[in-house]
């Protein structure tokens, strides 16, 4: 089932709004086994508008136009369907007691004579009531074309997707209709191209499963899709494959789907019986908001010292004020003392440690903007990496939380020291 989706309105081509809804769209589509094939962003401007609407009808058989049915004048969206449609707009008296009613029940007296616009509906059309605001959605059927069109407000875009458009493409697939599934498989720690080296085989006997690769900041995704298999077959080929790849790319895979590596992290401390505290210098504070995006964190987070001055390293975390005067704050040395002291101060199972040099300002030929270490202690051992970072200072300490989240993961795991 191919679907076309024209995205409307002024605030989209401006780059002030981002088309988020048709990405929604694709997804919940995919999901029932339908494609979208096409995007068109298209201003607030009758007669562009019309165009694009044309050639839509022109050449789609499923077709989903959105944004532009608020009550003020800046939206035509509804004005320029009926026309090309050549169905007159007419007054849905049921749609207009639904808005009223809305308008009560927010507790305003009277609905403004604007939105009797909201209750207007290409001649023919069916309306669906918008559970989330005002303007319904509206199902136009023509011979071999079938037009929806949506409000643009995410939520009640959603809403009338459910409510409107899925049940009219299920009943139109029919039942058995083949479906898109993925799943995906999470690393950190290592890159696009040495991952791929290690699933080379098992990407190319995937098919009929597709795979990709998607790299980003400090993590690679590992997506695999199945497109027109049946339900049943698709989940048990895509549960394999993943499993095959998590296997092969330990120690470095983390989780699947939308599993955060937060989460990861917590159930693997949990398991062991681990509580972690952390010690963050250049980050300040962003391990542990990472860390603590988790509900019920409290079980195994216990807290961490943000050492970002000297002083704090020394009176907080313990560390010696000749070793961090031999070494400097941004070391391995120091870095090791911080894992270890916020396990000791905080008695905590697990220590985990970020220092470095952010930048932009601050660095030196020998220790360059950049320069991080990321340090994890545990009962079985500790460990300190040296990293040097591209990047804004934004990028930098965000690459120092995966990378301290990454070591932190491996080590409780007991497969620490991998690079
Ligand atoms: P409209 O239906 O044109 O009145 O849209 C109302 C609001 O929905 C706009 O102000 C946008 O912020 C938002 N919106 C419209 N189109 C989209 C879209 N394609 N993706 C995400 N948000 C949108
Ligand atoms: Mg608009």
């Amino acid at each position: 089932m191919e679907i076309e989706i024209v995205a409307i309105g002024n605030e989209l081509l401006l780059g002030e709004t981002v088309d988020t809804n048709s990405a929604a769209v694709a997804r919940r589509l995919a999901e029932i086994g339908g494609r979208v094939v096409r995007v068109t962003m298209v201003g607030d401007d009758p007669e562009r508008m019309a165009v694009v609407l044309r050639e839509v009808r022109g050449r789609a058989r499923w077709a989903i136009a959105m944004g532009g049915l608020g009550p003020t004048g800046d939206d035509r969206t509804r004005q320029v369907v009926a026309e090309v449609l050549g169905r007159p707009l007419v007054l849905d008296e049921e749609q207009l007691e639904i808005v009223k009613e809305k308008f009560r029940r927010f507790g305003y007296d009277e609905m403004p004579a604007s939105n009797v616009s909201q209750a207007m509906v290409p001649r023919g059309a069916r309306a669906v009531a918008n559970p989330h605001g005002t303007a319904p959605g509206l199902v136009i059927e023509e011979e071999g074309f079938t037009l929806f069109v949506l409000p643009g407000v995410p939520k009640e875009m959603e809403a009338l997707l459910e409510d409107a458009v899925l049940p009219a493409l299920i009943e139109a697939a029919g039942k058995g209709a083949p479906v898109v599934e993925s799943r995906v498989v999470h690393t950190v720690g290592i890159g696009e191209s040495a991952l791929a080296e290690k699933l080379e085989d098992l990407v190319e006997s995937a098919d009929p499963l597709e795979v990709a690769f998607l790299p980003r900041t400090g993590q690679v995704d590992v997506r695999l899709t199945a497109a027109g298999l049946p339900a049943e077959e698709a989940g048990a080929r895509l549960t394999a494959l993943a499993e095959a790849i998590a296997g092969r790319a330990r120690p470095w895979f983390w989780g699947y789907d939308d599993t955060t590596l937060a989460e990861a992290i917590g159930e693997t401390l949990r398991a062991r019986g681990w509580v972690l505290a952390v010690a963050e210098s250049c980050t300040a504070g962003l391990l542990g908001g990472e860390i603590t995006t988790v509900p019920g964190s409290s079980e195994w987070f216990a807290g961490g010292v943000l050492a970002y001055s000297d002083e704090v390293k020394t009176s907080l975390l313990g560390i010696a004020g000749e070793d961090l005067a031999a070494y400097g704050a941004v070391s391995e040395e120091t870095c090791r003392a911080m894992a270890a002291g916020a396990r000791k101060v905080i008695g905590a199972d697990v220590g985990c440690a970020i220092t470095g040099i952010a930048g932009p300002g601050g660095g030196s030929e020998e220790k360059p903007v950049g320069l991080v270490f990321c340090g994890v202690a545990t009962p079985e051992g500790a460990e300190v990496r040296r990293l040097t970072y591209p990047g804004s200072r934004e990028d930098i300490r965000r690459r120092s939380v995966l990378t301290a989240m990454g070591m932190l993961l491996r080590a409780c795991r007991g497969e620490g020291g991998a690079s």
